[in-house]
């Protein structure tokens, strides 16, 4: 600012001025708070300042004119990433109150795309109108926050270091706004040295938008502010996020979190954090190597924290395999020199291990966890397999399931086989073509007289079902289509199984099973071919509804279909032993519907497909009865 002024501004300088001397040294919330600014720049100087800032710990304000923003990018650039605020003082420094609207437009928008080139597209700016020169009308065409001053030293009338630091110190308060220009090399020495001088007195220099945020004010479009008095009100710094990685399946889990209110802003390739960096809505996978830099901020430009940086070099090992054949355990890694840590009570990171260097043998009813690390690797993500009691090998079926003992019993029993390697996909779709294969081997793979070959259109003569299908129609448990087809892939509906699983256990029982009306609120939905059989099971326990409805055409999991089996089967052999009793069945649909959660085994084959591939087995003597 230089010599003009304009008569309102000098009027509320003088109404500041004295209300300084009136208020009393109150007994503040927080600490003394003051915001430096420096008009003018950036210059030959701006470097040297910054360093000195730097080292202070402290935070300005830069009223950079376009013109000179054009011509030091990188500076402008090195102020709003050091934390500093980037603001307007206009292009060339007119007169904003002597120019055309869209003389102001122009003065205020071209330094806007210019600053834009160090913080990034999207950053708002504070404007100081050159000599203060302001009246409401330009304010409006401005249309951001109009900030003036409380504490002017004219350091650029007084060329020497100690008067300047002098006359900034003596004129400082609690809240003030200090008006500088770091154009002058006197006034970079100057105002460091008052800076120290205040510091020491209990000052802490900040953005004009902190000294703000900090004691509970907003800065409105077009208002002019010149300070911000101590109200009793101290919100603190920013403080810096607080970043944590976990592996997690070979890449990196990251999560951060701030303070209150502040948005985090982060960069994973290591590139300096601006208006454009990816906002954090929720933790999330990142590929190692990588260097993660994040900030918290109300504001990036002048209201963000200090820069967290978290780098990593290493690569995430692969996550381990686990592997039970033939009652040998064998746990493999892709991650070539990676160290397999195992545990048979779940494999820790904080330790409690065993290192895997070659097979194991191992007790049926053992659960296996596995991690790999090791000097050149992040921890992969730990995987957990079960080798259960009866002897069947499970990667997605763990005990804490509930789906684990009928599955277990289903996969033992050869009724169920999973895609190999111990996938059973528990929570995969039951279709028509695998429900008939389930029955046909509970039954124990009794001999047909239908040829299967050529019954149905689009069942195909070597598939695992074709033979089951074949049994299942013989039998009349199930029917085709209309339209001659058999649609063995399609998914099972929950009224089919009914059906089907009816038919199948009125086969066994010898007679029609006990029935009673339906009270569930969608039983109308319920197709006439299938309200016996529905009525049946659900008097039988066998299935029940979800809140008071059967969902005819909802389709069933692998899992519940293993329940249904195992009920059909108790259910037989109660009858056998005690025909009143029909014992304590849990029902299928009772658990929680907890969806399985282990990852995807790799190269999974097809569901059916994983059926086809693996012979079938003659069920063992639980079932034999049955047939
Ligand atoms: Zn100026």
């Amino acid at each position: 600012m230089r010599a003009k002024r304009v008569l309102s501004f000098v009027l509320a300088l003088v109404l500041l001025v004295s209300a300084a001397f009136a208020a009393p040294t109150a007994q503040a919330v927080g600490g003394k708070l003051i915001a430096i600014t420096y008009d003018d720049g950036p210059g030959p100087y701006t470097q040297r300042l910054l360093d000195g800032l730097k080292a202070r710990g402290v935070k300005a304000t830069f009223f950079m004119l376009g013109q000179r923003a054009q011509n030091y990018p990188s500076t402008v650039a090195r102020v709003y990433q050091e934390g500093h605020q980037v603001a307007n003082h206009s292009y060339s420094h007119p007169e904003l109150t002597s120019l055309s609207d869209s003389g102001v437009k122009n003065e205020i928008q071209t330094t806007n795309s210019f600053l834009d080139k160090g913080c990034g597209k999207g950053t708002s700016y504070l404007v100081r109108p050159p000599y203060g020169s302001m009246n409401h009308y330009t304010a409006q065409l401005v249309g951001a926050p109009l900030i003036l001053w409380s504490v002017d030293p004219q350091d650029w009338l007084y060329r020497n270091a100690e008067t300047v630091k002098n006359r900034i110190v003596s004129a400082s308060f609690d809240g003030a706004i200090v008006l500088v220009h770091d154009i002058h090399s006197t006034t970079v020495d100057g105002s460091l040295a008052a800076i120290d001088r205040l510091k020491a007195q209990g000052y802490e220099f900040v953005t004009v938008n902190e000294l703000f945020r900090r004691r509970g004010r907003s800065l409105a479009n077009g208002g002019s502010y010149s300070a911000s008095r101590p109200n009793g009100t101290d919100l603190g710094p920013v403080k810096p996020p607080e970043v944590s990685v976990t592996p997690e399946n070979g890449r990196l889990r990251v999560s951060i979190t701030a303070q209150q209110g502040a948005s985090i802003y982060y960069t994973l390739d290591g590139s300096d954090i601006t208006q454009t960096a990816a906002r954090y809505t929720g933790s999330f996978l990142a590929d190692a190597p990588c260097k993660i830099k994040a900030v918290s901020a109300y504001n990036l430009n002048g209201g963000r924290s200090e820069t967290v940086e978290k780098i990593f070099t290493k690569p995430a090992a692969s996550t381990p395999a686990i592997l039970v054949e033939e009652g040998l355990l064998t746990i493999t890694c892709e991650s070539p020199g990676a160290t397999v840590y195992f545990s048979y009570t779940g494999a820790s990171y904080s330790g409690g291990n065993q290192i895997y260097t070659q097979p194991i043998p191992i007790e049926p009813g053992t659960e296996i966890a596995a991690y790999a690390g090791g000097e050149n690797y992040l921890n992969s993500g730990r995987v957990q397999a079960m080798y259960s009691a009866r002897g069947t090998f499970f990667q997605d079926v763990l005990p804490k399931s509930w789906y684990y003992e009928p599955m277990d019993w289903a996969a033992a029993s050869g009724y169920m086989n999973g895609v190999g390697q111990g996938w059973f996909q528990p929570g995969g779709q039951v279709t028509r073509g695998q429900l008939a294969a389930f029955l046909y081997r509970h039954a124990g793979l009794p001999a047909i007289e239908t040829d299967p070959v050529g019954l149905f259109p689009d069942v195909a003569p070597d598939r695992f079902y074709t033979t089951p299908v074949a049994w299942a129609w013989e039998q009349g448990f199930v029917q085709g289509y209309g339209d001659g087809s058999f649609q063995p892939d399609r998914p099972v509906t929950r009224q089919e199984m009914c059906a089907v699983v009816f038919g199948y256990l009125r086969s066994l029982m010898g007679g029609v099973p006990q029935t009673q009306p339906l009270d569930y609120t969608d039983r109308d939905q319920i197709a006439p071919w299938a309200y016996d059989a529905v009525a049946s099971l659900t008097a039988l326990g066998l299935v029940n509804g979800t809140d008071g409805a059967f969902n005819p055409s909802g389709t069933t999991t692998r899992a519940q279909a293993a329940i249904v089996l195992m009920r059909v089967t108790e259910l037989v052999e109660s009858l056998d032993e005690d025909p009143g009793d029909n014992g304590p069945l849990p029902s299928p649909d009772e658990p929680k519907p907890e969806e399985p959660s282990q990852p995807e085994p790799p190269d999974t084959p097809s569901e059916s497909g994983g059926e086809g591939t693996v012979a079938l087995q003659a069920p063992k003597a639980k079932g034999q009865g049955l047939g």
